[in-house]
């Protein structure tokens, strides 16, 4: 879209996002299911290139799912079986197996895939999107922020214009060196590692069955490294770099071919691209301030161990997208309930995030130590030879609850239904009340005897996995946000007045 068409000063949109890597993506689509208007505003005109992401999981994937774009990622993707810790004589110190078969959350648990083929698909979607726009090659410069609304200043890197456009919020996606989040507060947390690794992803010119299709890191080496199976014909190294390293000649391919010698050779693949990176362990100590946020890259840094860096930033606009929402839909809100939606995004975000963050450092402990077995005893406990580590599934910190708090914040998967549907396609976005038929009635005769509660409910007495569901959990009823996680639970009619109050006055969607 050509600058001149969309913006001179004063120009509104509900809410501007400042990057479009694959958090602002798919921010602005979340926006758009819920009728409201994103412009995402990105510096560069391309993808960008260089080896990044290579693992998603299936929480990520309901994400896709609800965005319309599950089909076109899962065939570029490819099932994940596993990743596997070998100290230097090839034993065996962590298996972390992943499931062949489909999970709880209707998806394998854990994909491998091509970071640009993922954004390719995020902007395709974003261009037959009515109500997300992209403007590329653009970079913003300043936002300004009043009581009602945020004033962003971005340059045409072409032509060196400046354009400003009026939001009701800005979000800013932009990554590591975050522009937004210098007008937020600058002030991390450092939680401790800090490494240097060249990455390098190269296309097979035939099969090599031998490299495996489980991930490999290679423990307590003189440099510890990790092997990747990509999609198609594409491999990626990531090897730890020493201090005495020159990072410009350590990507040369005659040094790369030399490291990877071990396992490829020359003749039997191209280098595809390669860079150096730092890896960090950061975490943003402001989130917000007012109309400003911050998300992905900008509000956290994880080292790579986990493949959750960017699944964490599509976690975030999952959690942040129906707050703004239900702000921009719902005039009506007072402002302590405002407050309340958007202080709990932070708050709600930062423990969940911490911990994958915190895994990845002990996982980065196991691989550089020299002793391994001691390290993996201090780091994973137990005193076996091998331990077998399952997938974690954090909950979200402090932040909305109502009802039954226990299970307040928790992750739930997604059931098929009888009619063969699964969950999300049925409510799509929504939140949705899952009950017993006995336990509707208790709260029908005590509070409401209207067919109409104003909010999606399944009862679940004809639905075998939501019985199943509710009996792991011991209640009769779940109230389930539109990101997925639990606002509350009940036992008692009182506690499904308590969720279905709660749920209308943050949802209104
Ligand atoms: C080697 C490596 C391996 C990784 N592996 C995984 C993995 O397996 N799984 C996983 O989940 N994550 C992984 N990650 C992390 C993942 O790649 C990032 O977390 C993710 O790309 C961050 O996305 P983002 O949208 O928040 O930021 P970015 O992708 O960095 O996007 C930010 C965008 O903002 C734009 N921008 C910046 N400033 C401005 C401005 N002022 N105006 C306009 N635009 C601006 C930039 O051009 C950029 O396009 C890995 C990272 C690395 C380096």
């Amino acid at each position: 879209m050509p600058i001149s068409e969309l913006h001179s000063t004063g120009d509104q949109v509900d809410v501007v996002i400042v990057g479009c890597g694959p958090t602002g993506a798919t921010l602005a689509l979340l926006l758009a299911r819920f009728g409201v208007s994103a412009l995402i505003l990105e510096r560069e005109e391309a993808i960008y290139p260089l080896p990044r992401a290579v693992h998603f999981d299936d929480q990520i994937m309901r994400v896709f799912q609800s965005l319309g774009v599950a089909g076109p990622i899962a065939r570029a993707a490819r099932y994940n079986p596993g990743m596997r810790f070998v100290d230097p004589s090839g034993h065996l110190l962590l298996d972390w197996p992943r499931p062949a078969g489909v999970g709880e959350n209707g998806w394998y648990t854990s994909y491998r895939f091509h970071q640009p083929d993922l954004e390719s698909i995020l902007r395709e979607q974003i261009d037959v999107t009515q109500a997300a726009n992209l403007l590329t090659n653009v970079e913003v410069t300043g936002v300004e922020q009043s009581d009602s609304q945020v004033n962003v200043i971005y340059k045409n890197r072409q032509t060196g214009a400046f354009a400003s456009v009026n939001a009701s919020y800005v979000v800013g996606c932009d990554g590591a060196r975050s522009t937004v989040r210098k007008h937020i507060n600058e002030a991390v947390d450092d939680l401790g590692f800090n490494e240097h690794w060249l990455v390098v992803d190269v296309l097979l010119h035939q099969e090599k069955p031998e490299l495996g299709d489980f991930t490999i890191q290679h423990c307590g080496r003189d440099r510890p490294a990790t092997y990747v199976r990509c999609p198609a014909d594409r491999r990626r190294w990531e090897i730890s770099l020493k201090p005495e390293d020159n990072a410009d000649t350590i990507a040369r391919d005659d040094s790369i071919w030399k490291l990877l010698e071990q396992w490829l050779l020359p003749h039997e693949a191209t280098i595809e691209r390669s860079a150096v990176y730092e890896f960090k362990s950061l975490v943003s100590r402001q989130w917000r301030d007012r109309r400003l946020f911050i998300a992905g890259d900008a509000a956290h840094l994880t080292p790579p161990f986990m493949g959750q860096g960017m699944c964490a930033g599509i976690r975030d606009v999952s959690n942040l997208s129906w707050k703004i929402a239900a702000c921009c839909n719902s005039s009506g809100f007072s402002n302590d309930t405002h407050e309340t939606l958007l202080d709990s995004y932070q708050s709600e975000r930062v423990p969940n995030v911490k911990e994958y963050i915190e895994t990845a450092i002990r996982l980065g402990a196991l691989i550089n130590s020299c002793d391994t077995q001691e390290s993996l005893k201090r780091a994973f406990g137990g005193g076996e030879d091998t331990v077998r580590m399952k997938s974690i599934v954090p909950g979200l910190g402090v932040g909305l609850a109502a009802g039954n708090e226990t299970y307040r914040g928790d992750w739930f998967p997604q059931p098929c239904l009888a009619s063969g549907q699964r969950l999300d396609e049925r409510v799509g976005l929504k939140a949705v009340l899952l009950i017993t038929a006995s336990l509707l009635a208790d709260y029908r005769q005590q509070y409401s005897s209207g067919d109409d509660i104003g909010l999606e409910i399944i009862i679940a007495d004809d639905e075998p996995e939501i019985v199943a569901l509710l009996a792991r959990y011991e209640v009769a009823a779940v109230l389930v946000r539109p990101d997925r996680y639990l606002l509350g639970s009940a036992c008692k009619g009182g506690e499904v007045k308590l969720l279905i109050d709660a749920a209308k006055k943050f949802t209104s969607l």
